[in-house]
């Protein structure tokens, strides 16, 4: 890794990434993987990193003007309290807005559940030359529909191959997945949920209807392992990422996306009109003035 991105001593892209064998129940929300700088360090190297993941963000865009037709895709599942605004809000926030495409899924509509449950998914999907930002995902169909059984097990137990055969075939058009579970824990929630009653300014966050959902966190842990266990591809790699300190979690997901675009070396476009025709053009322009 360069000098600047030296706080890292391992690559999140691969101490994040949820392998066979990942278990929630041994997994510490609060650890801080690979990273071996302190909070201090960290809205510095979010500066540093930002500035890199905008000009590489500049130039997906400026591909996408041109020939291109790859895309990114940022995936943002977690609990409630888990930190998803603050990551659209600091991370997707260092890259130019012109180049992002958020959606943000909530229970479907009537006109959604006519439709199979990848109809909205499909629709939302980036543009070339965009960041797409799915604020929870196609994967609550496998995640609050079976805690909650809305659907028939047999038909939530088949989502798990449609879900992989649906990414296989958007990776295969050009749009890189990068999929991110915020693993807040148990007690950091209730801290949370506290805080917002505590402060006006967070009253706006708080629903009470996430204190009913808590009550299902163990289904819900193992709906996420499900999740984990079966989705986890190499095409589309789940990453976990522990949440419980939002410095650190804000940290990961800027180098996951930042090192996905260097991944893909996205180059700026060539001209696409005679530069040395254009320079006479400007030059004669500047002569006659
Ligand atoms: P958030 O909790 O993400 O900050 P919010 O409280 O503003 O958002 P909405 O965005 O309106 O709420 O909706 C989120 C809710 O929608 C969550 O409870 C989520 O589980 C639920 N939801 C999302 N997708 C589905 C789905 N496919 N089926 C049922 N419920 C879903």
């Amino acid at each position: 890794m360069g000098k600047k991105n030296h706080e890292w001593r391992d690559s999140p892209t691969d101490t994040l990434r949820v392998n066979a064998g990942f278990s929630i129940a041994d997994f510490d929300c609060a650890s801080t993987p690979g990273f071996t700088g302190h909070k201090r360090h960290s809205s510095q190297l979010m500066e540093e990193r930002g500035r890199i993941l905008s000009d590489l963000q500049e130039r997906l865009f400026a591909e996408g003007r041109s020939e291109g037709n790859r895309s990114v895709l940022l995936v943002i599942q977690g609990m409630d309290t888990a930190g998803k605004g603050g990551i659209v809000r600091h991370v997707v926030g260092l890259v130019d807005p012109q180049g992002v495409q958020h959606h943000s899924f909530g229970v479907p509509t009537e006109e959604e559940k006519s439709h199979d449950y990848l109809w909205r998914i499909d629709n939302a999907l980036p543009t070339p030359g965009h960041i797409g930002v799915f604020d929870r995902s196609h994967y609550e169909d496998v995640l609050v529909v079976r805690v909650h059984n809305y659907v028939e097990p047999a038909v939530w137990g088949k989502r798990y191959d449609e879900i992989n055969a649906w990414e296989a075939k958007v990776v295969a058009s050009g749009t890189r997945i990068v999929k991110c579970a915020l693993m807040v824990s148990k007690e950091e929630q209730l801290n949370r949920l506290e805080e917002r009653l505590d402060r006006p300014d967070k009253y706006w966050k708080y629903n009470p209807h996430d204190l009913d959902e808590r009550s299902y966190w163990d289904a819900y842990m193992e709906a996420y392992q499900a999740a984990f266990d079966r989705c986890s591809t190499d095409i589309a790699p789940w990453h976990a990422i522990p949440a419980d300190r939002k410095w650190f979690a804000r940290l990961a997901v800027t180098e996951l996306l930042t090192q996905a675009l260097e991944d893909m070396n996205v180059t700026w476009p060539a001209a696409e009109f005679d530069i040395q025709t254009e320079k006479q053009r400007v030059a004669a322009l500047r002569a006659a003035k």
